[in-house]
């Protein structure tokens, strides 16, 4: 970035996005462009698209920057806000990337934890259910340590954001840096790639295409499932507060796997059958977030009700699954 691109003349906040063209990144520049902040965008795009940020082209308040944020980052001009979003995000996403998985959750952390540093500014570290790793307890509190495989496959994804809360914490402690800490719990809506391999893209292709939902294992596991303006709710409030978490950000309305895909198939309307294939190695048996603490401290709780959030999300990709049919 050269000096010219700095936001020097904007008077409210400016915050920095790593992954801003990413699924939650590019929700959350809108949120943030919505709030009356200027917003640089970080994205090497290796699992980004710059289509979630093509509607933001030409806004004057907003820049992206293709970039790696493993490396040396230097940006002249005021930063308020350093939200640190950058990660592969799904398990096929980070099986097949665990080096870059690796290297974004520590080299990655430690660069824009500097970036703050240097700039006084807020970071907000985008951490994740996968903390608890298979928890053994019900529902996952912030206090609970997890129960993690460092050398299993999802280890790279989960050891890498362990680490970053680490970094995070110790650059706190340590620097003084105003950090907070947000675990996300799994979320969904648009702008996740069809083909991510996550449970929600694959069931919503899956049955509008008229194929067989595949359940993983036998469909017993739990996952809880957020929308994500609720969750970017959660975050933006977190980021204003003077909390520095950690804080588990989902909705809590738990399932089973196998309740999800009936539910994808009433809610759409689809004809598709149910078939079991393996269930990946490491696959958390349950998850639902204990979220008294964003309650409590943020006033925040998720309010789009499941059945709202998967219409929406339908509407989303059904136009995109016509035009992959007619390519
Ligand atoms: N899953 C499934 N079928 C699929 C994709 C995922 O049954 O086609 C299961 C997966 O095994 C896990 C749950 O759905 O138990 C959520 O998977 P996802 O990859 O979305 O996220 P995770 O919570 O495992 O990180």
């Amino acid at each position: 970035m050269t000096t010219a691109e700095a936001f020097d003349s904007w008077k409210g906040p400016v915050s920095l996005v790593t992954g801003g063209a990413g699924f939650l990144g590019s929700h959350l520049c809108d949120r943030l462009l919505a709030e009356g902040h200027a917003v640089i965008a970080l994205d090497n795009l290796i699992t980004g698209s710059v289509d979630n940020v093509a509607h933001l082209a030409g806004h004057e308040r907003f820049k992206f920057f293709r970039m790696d944020v493993t490396e040396y980052l230097f940006f002249p001009g005021r930063i308020d806000f350093v939200f640190h979003f950058a990660s592969p995000a799904s398990p096929i996403d980070y099986l097949e990337l665990p080096i870059q998985t690796l290297k974004v959750g520590a080299m990655g952390t430690h660069k824009t934890l500097g970036l703050a540093r240097a700039k006084k500014a807020a970071f907000i570290l985008a951490s994740t259910s996968e903390v608890y790793g298979d928890p053994l307890i019900h529902p996952q509190t912030e206090n609970y340590w997890g129960n993690v495989n460092p050398i299993g496959p999802r280890g790279v994804y989960d050891e890498a954001k362990r680490f970053a809360e680490a970094m995070t914490f110790a650059y706190h402690r340590y620097h003084g840096v105003n950090t907070k800490i947000v675990r996300i719990f799994n979320t969904y809506g648009p702008r996740m790639r069809l083909r991510d391999g996550r449970v929600v893209p694959a069931f919503i292709g899956q049955a509008l295409q008229g194929e067989p939902l595949t359940v993983f294992g036998n469909g017993s596991q739990t996952r809880s499932f957020c929308f994500v303006s609720d969750l970017i709710d959660g975050i933006f409030r977190l980021a204003m507060s003077k909390d520095h978490g950690p804080v588990n950000i989902g909705n809590p309305r738990e399932m089973t796997v196998r309740q999800f895909a009936e539910l994808i198939i009433n809610l759409t309307g689809s004809k598709s059958s149910i078939v079991c294939k393996p269930l990946p190695v490491d696959d958390p048996k349950q998850r639902r977030p204990d979220i008294s603490k964003a309650k409590s401290l943020l006033g925040w709780e998720p309010k789009v009700p499941v059945e709202e959030g998967i219409r929406r999300t339908v509407e989303y990709f059904t136009p995109r699954i016509n035009s992959t049919k007619a390519a």
